[in-house]
């Protein structure tokens, strides 16, 4: 058996307004090649640049919610090399001292050690064009600000890598960081894998203890950067035991074939000559001002779990409202409202004396509710054009909403009456008493008129009913079904089967 061996080098454009050295826009967005550019990101001679503080407050949030330490005192590096996409020639980034360091993300119950987080910028990029024997360059992306973040090599499986790529990706878009969106390039897996021998069963391996690395890159999902993982681990095992050797590489994905393919073979060694940027102060913070961006964080995902717990969600009603974050927040305000609902509704009983039995009225609102928004909100919306976090153009107010679970909750609403009225609601915008009302839509309580649609079913489906007195249960369930019909859902089902019943004893 092999034990793999797994690191994550991770890219994330971070989202500031300007780039990292200058003013040009940082719009990842744009589709006009070559406007958001300057003498400074087109590295025109003579040029200075000058330090995103924003960008370096992002790194640093990030850091501390990935339990780094902060450096009190760094530099920025230039790192030396020739490519197209690099107008100045060199890439300033981080080497011997970055940002943040000696962190850790827990994941599933994995404890994953962050090694390093350091800030630098990104490059430009080049358009191969199919049958020409040019390419174009956009610049637009070049002296974006980048963060790069290394882990230690502590993942096994895909699973693993899916996980923290995920909670990363949530985290930053807390923080407002970054949008890290991997189909849009704003956030850069790459794999690093090996295999190691737990008991040996190879020379090669015992040999040399660990194996020997591939690196995976150009991944554009974190499905496929988790699905690459498990099918290397097969891969490579697969050498392993034919007595093969594992090549030191860079592979690539291939989504079609579900496989990974080599790129680029004999890793040549880089020479980057790094220095110290010469054009650009130290930079130095004290404690207190790390402290200060520590108390300014946002609530982070996992704190938000903690919290939604308490309302008696599940986990998967948790994980909804975490990742749909506006969702959550709606859910928030309407669970609030219930709650002073609930409470008003025991304080005017006990006025009256009475003390009704439902000491968890509380809890059964917040579960009804979390059980439509979940269900029933991401219909809506798609009806709308509007995705499921995107609550500023959605026609029901937190308010109405609470009101509409209180009028199910009394059963004053069918379940189908309540869809009709929540479709109305976003329509519309009004609230619910008023559309059950004007529609016609409100639960049939009303035992006189039950009654006349009762007997109407019972007259006209003689057979059902000769069947049911010889004792066929499943043909009470028609009859109800026919009144429901007949009422068009309105009925109160409890009731009808009640009447029912009398009526054909
Ligand atoms: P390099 O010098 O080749 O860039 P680093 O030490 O900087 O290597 O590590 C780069 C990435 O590779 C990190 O994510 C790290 O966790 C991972 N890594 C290091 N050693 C191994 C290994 N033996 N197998 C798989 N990944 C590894
Ligand atoms: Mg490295």
């Amino acid at each position: 058996m092999y034990k793999p061996v797994i690191g994550l080098e991770i890219h994330a454009e971070l989202k500031t307004k300007t780039k990292m050295f200058c003013n040009s826009l940082n719009d990842p967005d744009e589709k006009h090649p070559n406007i958001n550019v300057c003498p400074i990101c087109l590295a025109h001679p003579g040029t200075l640049p000058v330090i995103n503080i924003e960008a370096v407050k992002k790194v640093i949030m990030a850091g501390l919610a990935l339990n780094c330490k902060i450096a009190e005192d760094t530099f920025f590096e230039r790192k030396n090399y020739f490519y197209p996409d690099l107008p100045k020639g060199y890439q300033i980034t981080q080497y011997q001292k970055p940002l943040c360091e000696g962190g850790h993300l827990d994941i599933a119950g994995k404890k994953i050690k962050i090694t390093r987080i350091h800030l630098e910028e990104d490059a430009g990029r080049l358009y191969h064009i199919e049958g020409k024997d040019y390419s174009l360059v956009d610049y637009n992306r070049a002296g974006v600000p980048l963060m790069e973040l290394v882990t230690e090599p502590d993942f096994e499986t895909g699973q693993e890598v899916k996980k923290f790529a995920e909670e990363l990706r949530l985290i930053l878009k807390y923080l407002g960081a970054s949008d890290a969106d991997m189909e849009k390039g704003l956030m850069r897996v790459e794999v690093n894998i090996s295999l190691t021998g737990d008991d040996g069963p190879s020379t090669l391996l015992r040999a040399s203890k660990l194996g020997t690395k591939v690196e995976i890159k150009n991944l554009n999902s974190i499905k496929f950067a988790a699905d690459a993982v498990d099918y290397e681990i097969k891969r490579q095992t697969e050498l392993l035991d034919a007595g093969k050797k594992v090549v030191q590489e860079t592979r690539g994905w291939d989504e079609n074939k579900k496989a990974t393919f080599s790129q680029r073979s004999k890793e040549e060694a880089h020479d980057y000559r790094y220095f110290p940027e010469p054009d650009l102060p130290p930079l130095k913070f004290t404690l207190a001002q790390i402290e200060l961006i520590k108390d300014g964080l946002v609530e982070l995902p996992s704190q938000r779990r903690v919290r939604f717990a308490r309302y008696g969600l599940n986990d998967t009603q948790i994980e909804i409202f975490t990742v749909a974050r506006h969702l959550g927040d709606y859910y928030e305000h309407v669970a609030t409202e219930l709650d002073s609902v609930a409470k008003d509704f025991h304080i005017k009983k006990r006025l009256k004396g009475e003390f009704p039995n439902e000491p968890h009225l509380g809890r059964r609102l917040h579960e009804l509710s979390a059980n439509y928004i979940i269900t029933e909100f991401p219909v809506l919306m798609s009806a709308k054009g509007l995705e499921i976090d995107d609550l500023e153009g959605f026609k029901i107010s937190s308010e109405a909403f609470a009101e509409l679970m209180v009028l199910i909750f009394h059963k004053e609403l069918s379940s189908t009456g309540a869809k009709a009225v929540l479709k109305e609601m976003a329509e519309t915008g009004l609230h619910p008493e008023q559309i059950m009302k004007e529609k016609n839509l409100g639960q049939m309580s009303d035992a006189s008129e039950l009654e006349t649609t009762v007997d109407k079913a019972v007259a006209n489906n003689e057979q059902a009913v000769e069947d049911y007195k010889k004792g066929k249960e499943a043909s009470l369930k028609f009859l109800i079904g026919i009144v429901m019909r007949d009422s068009k859902g309105r009925a109160n089902p409890q009731m009808v089967e009640e009447i029912l019943k009398n009526k054909l004893k």
